[in-house]
């Protein structure tokens, strides 16, 4: 096997909580027991509810913060630790796009200084090289010359995000981590930042880590998809197999939920209750208080990441025995033993 771009081995990442409502020495499990490979050029979109551990997943394989256990490795080697020389080259070849472009960018600063600064501070090419470069991702991003040295609070939400996209793509990286890049734009603006994004991963052959909570949209530009549930991984698969034909209840359940042509609102399998507070995991498996079809074995033992063939492993005690029943299908007496009622009670 061939070394990846990327690989996260059994990463968790744990917060202490010494405060308020948790007692000093209580552990959050943000991330627990993640490992995922991102091939050069390849597209591998994270999908899950807010509280999921997928935006904190990409900030550990980033470096922002440091890993509790486990394992990233760029090009085969650990990363470097956060703000050492060697981590400032690596920053240069993994870029990440934010959901808030405001946020990320420096108002005080006019578009074109804004996607010129990293050659400026890693010194890349020579004044005219930079500013030919600035123009080329510019025009690339479809940014007029018109808006070069106008300030973020003057442009739109879309023309922000896409100063964000060149200002990322200027160091020419190997690995764009986006997360939640079109969530806070105008649904009509959505689709055309998504567009321009897979064509220009597609084009300059950058790998991506892709984080939404929309399915929909990981799809769109991912050619693989993990679901991660409660800081683990409880489904990975090829992107289109996986919408085809999803295996995990919680995947079913989104998938069952994005809207689609030809599917009543009356067939979703709509997911019952909130997601469990991180710092009060349920036992055994983390979605039986939600399940539609768990068995009493789903509350004490933790599903394993099982690979089930073609391409998908899945973790889910029903799956990994011969599959999913449906829920219309679920004998009453397993029905009345399913958590989820009780998950649902305050
Ligand atoms: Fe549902 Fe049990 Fe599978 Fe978890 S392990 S998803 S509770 S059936």
């Amino acid at each position: 096997m061939t070394t990846p771009l990327l690989e996260v081995r059994s990463l968790a990442r744990v917060y202490e909580m010494n405060r308020g409502l948790f007692a000093k020495g209580t552990g959050v499990r943000a991330v627990d027991d993640v490992s995922l490979r991102l091939e050069r050029g390849d597209t591998l979109g994270i999908v899950g509810e807010s509280g999921s551990g997928k935006s904190t997943t990409g900030r550990v394989v980033l470096g922002l913060e440091p890993p509790s256990a486990g394992d990233v490795l760029f090009e085969g080697r650990p990363m470097a630790a956060h703000g050492s020389p060697e981590w400032r080259r690596s920053r240069m070849r993994m870029q990440m796009i934010y959901q808030d472009p405001l946020g990320a960018l420096d108002r005080r600063l006019p578009v074109a200084a804004q996607v010129r600064e990293p050659l400026d501070i890693h010194r890349i090419g020579n004044a005219a090289e930079r500013d030919e470069r600035v123009g080329e991702l510019l025009q690339a991003v479809g940014l007029s010359a018109s808006v070069t040295q106008r300030y973020p609070h003057e442009l739109s939400g879309g023309q922000r995000q896409r100063v964000v996209l060149a200002r990322a793509l200027i160091t020419r990286p190997d690995i764009l981590v986006c997360d939640e890049p079109v969530s806070a734009l105008d649904v009509s603006i959505q689709a055309q930042v998504v567009n321009l994004l897979s064509d220009l991963q597609a084009e300059l052959g950058i790998a991506m880590l892709f984080i939404s909570h929309d399915l929909r949209v990981v799809r769109q530009v991912s050619r693989r998809i993990a679901v991660m549930y409660l800081g683990r991984i409880v489904e990975e698969g090829d992107a289109d197999d996986l919408f085809a034909r999803p295996e995990h209840p919680y995947t079913r359940a989104l998938v069952s939920a994005a809207p689609s042509p030809g599917r009543r609102i009356a067939d979703r399998e709509m997911l019952q209750g909130e997601p469990p507070n991180p710092a009060q995991r349920p036992s055994g498996c983390s979605f039986h208080p939600r399940c539609p079809v768990a068995i009493a074995r789903c509350r004490s033992d933790l599903p394993a990441l099982v690979d089930l063939g073609g391409n998908r492993l899945v973790a889910c005690h029903l799956a990994s025995a011969g599959g999913i029943v449906p829920p219309s299908m679920v004998p009453a007496s397993a029905a009345k033993s399913q958590p989820a009622m009780e998950a649902s009670a305050p």
